[in-house]
């Protein structure tokens, strides 16, 4: 699954659902992997309750075997990116309609502690340099999304405790902990306006002009340029079959373009253990870390 203890740095994303890693971040999970750098990606649950979300694969036969076919989706896009990737073993919690109480037993109506407890023996195996997940708003209002940014807070501070989970192995304190700001209006309107000043049709003005109100994003403190990883990318996104219509507004517009708008993938730096303030914004997620 990973290199245990890996002399070189270490890079691990905290993800609710399969398709998630390929639809924030996977470029700059790309980028570090063709860096030498060790990169896992955790998945909370097996996206057992998500729908078909691609007309062509919205067939009995798919809806019947979903759980596995995420799985082997997970697998091709584990493959693609070049990541080590471990199921955390939760049962996805589905979108509950408003008023709509959890389903028993799903990911979200666990204990954030108790949650937590097997990310802890990862992250005590795996040794991370620095972490990935969620801001506390999950990046999008999914049950699943607000409880893997809580739980991967609690085990980023338990993993170093170690009065917590002391049968979960050594003590680990990774130095930094991000959250992703993909796929934010500022993104979804920069390219719309590229497109529309150079006359090539765009499938997101009805997506901007339905932008729910949202709290200001978090300060973008970190940009990776992963330009030359945005086919990769698409290539992960595309292997969650289910999960990606090829047509979407976020697949549709041309790469050209978005690589020449908006070559980053951007970061919010949440915590950091290193001592004295590094300069901002960084281009590193191992900015202060590299020897
Ligand atoms: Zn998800």
């Amino acid at each position: 699954m990973f290199t245990k203890h890996a002399g070189g740095l270490r890079l691990l994303t905290v993800h609710a659902h399969p398709d998630d890693e390929s639809s924030k971040g996977a470029a700059t999970l790309a980028r570090y992997v063709a860096e030498g750098v060790d990169v896992l990606v955790a998945t909370c649950t097996g996206g057992e309750r998500g729908s078909v979300l691609n007309p062509v694969m919205d067939r009995p036969e798919v809806w019947a075997e979903l759980p596995r076919i995420r799985q082997e989706e997970m697998a091709a896009a584990r493959d693609i990116l070049g990541v080590g990737q471990q199921f955390l073993g939760f049962t996805d919690s589905g979108m509950p309609g408003p008023g709509e109480p959890l389903p028993d037993g799903c990911f979200a109506a666990q204990e954030v502690e108790v949650a937590a407890a097997p990310l802890v023996a990862l992250i005590r195996e795996f040794r991370p340099h620095v972490v990935v997940t969620y801001d506390e708003t999950g990046g999008y209002p999914h049950p699943d999304h607000v409880m893997t940014h809580r739980v991967t807070v609690d085990a980023f501070e338990a993993a170093a405790d170690p009065d917590r989970h002391p049968e979960a192995g050594e003590p680990w304190q990774a130095a930094k902990l991000y959250y992703h700001l993909a796929l934010s209006r500022a993104w979804f309107q920069t390219l719309h306006d590229a497109m529309t000043e150079r006359g090539v049709p765009s499938a997101m003005g009805e997506l901007l002009a339905d932008w729910p109100d949202t709290p200001p994003a978090l300060a973008t403190t970190t940009r990776i340029t992963c330009a030359e990883q945005f086919a990769v990318r698409d290539a992960a996104l595309l292997a969650h079959a289910t999960q990606v219509e090829p047509g979407a507004a976020f697949m549709a517009h041309p790469r050209d373009l978005e690589r020449e708008v908006w070559p980053t993938e951007d970061y919010h730096l949440a915590r950091c253990l290193l001592p004295g303030a590094g300069e901002l914004p960084e281009t590193d997620l191992f900015e202060g870390i590299r020897s």
